[in-house]
């Protein structure tokens, strides 16, 4: 079922290859992530000087006590769910280990749900959503001083981006204030289509590679033709798979060509789970640098 409903995904993400949109554009599509009727206070807002400056720039902490009901900002598709971590607080190596949801709206945007309490998540990827569907219940898992929601909108290759709610008062939710959802489904509210966001081509440029064929944004399955462009020389390009913690559990390795292009076959099949994905150059056929790579969910056998 799950993968049948991911080869839709696979056809239809060709008519997008490139996502047009930069910043959440319409603060209609979304609402505040809890149930109609709840009043949380935000925490910290947008630019808050705690936690959220550089790739989490945009974020919101809303307080939400744990076991609160967690509720999706927006339709769209279910890319990731973590829910196995069991410990929240202040030190470094929590940062990696936040419970989280993921999902797609499509065109180049995702919101995603961080500190989530262990084994409440109410989704799984693949799984279409509709606005103000419940996706889990509200922890302090990771990197957390509090129980409290995490919220933020995120581009393909996960840097943050300015979003605004039809259900807040000038669109920006901010640090102080408290704000009562409205977010329930609308009688004209549709299913929302199988189609999820695809990686832009600079998601590698700090690799030394240029993206030039359609890559999903977070969901993989079976294998994939993969083609790119060396923005430097080197006689190798590398397709990755590692763990979100650091070691590499898959590869394909090509040659450059004298145009500096390539093309290879990155083989999903066989890895479950959560990892990151990225393209790099290599300087010889041993080692490889690598400065970006994005999450990504492998699905399927
Ligand atoms: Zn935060």
């Amino acid at each position: 079922m799950r993968a049948a409903s991911f080869a839709i995904v696979l056809a239809l993400v060709g008519c997008h290859p490139e996502p047009a949109v930069q910043a959440v554009q319409s603060c209609e599509a979304f609402r505040l992530p809890y149930p109609a009727g709840l009043q949380y206070d935000v925490l910290q807002g947008n630019g808050g000087s705690f936690s959220h400056f550089e790739r989490n720039q945009y974020a919101w902490d809303f307080a939400m006590p744990q076991g609160a009901v967690v509720a999706a900002a927006g339709s769209g598709a279910v890319v990731d769910v973590i829910d196995g971590f069991t410990v929240g607080g202040l030190r470094d190596e929590l940062r990696t280990r936040a419970n989280t949801v993921v999902i797609d709206h499509g065109r180049g945007v995702l919101s995603q749900y961080l500190h989530l309490a262990p084994g409440t998540a109410t989704v799984r990827p693949g799984q279409l959503v509709v606005r103000g569907t419940p996706i889990a219940k509200s922890g302090h898992t990771g990197f957390s001083s509090e129980p409290h929601l995490h919220f933020e909108f995120v581009d393909p290759v996960g840097h943050s981006l300015p979003g605004c709610l039809g259900d807040v008062s000038g669109g920006v939710p901010k640090q102080g204030s408290a704000y009562v959802s409205a977010n329930r489904r609308e009688p004209s509210d549709r299913n929302p289509l199988p189609i999820i966001s695809v990686l832009p081509s600079r998601a590698f440029e700090l690799n030394g590679v240029e993206l030039q064929s359609v890559v999903p944004a977070r969901m993989h399955g079976g294998a994939l033709r993969i083609s790119g462009r060396a923005l430097w020389r080197a006689p190798y390009a590398i397709a990755f798979i590692a763990e979100r913690g650091g070691g590499t559990v898959r590869s394909s390795i090509v040659r450059v060509t004298d145009a500096s292009t390539f093309e290879l076959i990155m083989n999903f099949r066989g890895v479950a789970g959560p990892y990151r994905f990225g393209l790099a150059l290599m300087e010889n056929a041993a080692q490889f640098l690598w400065k970006e790579s994005v999450p990504v969910f492998v699905v399927g056998p």
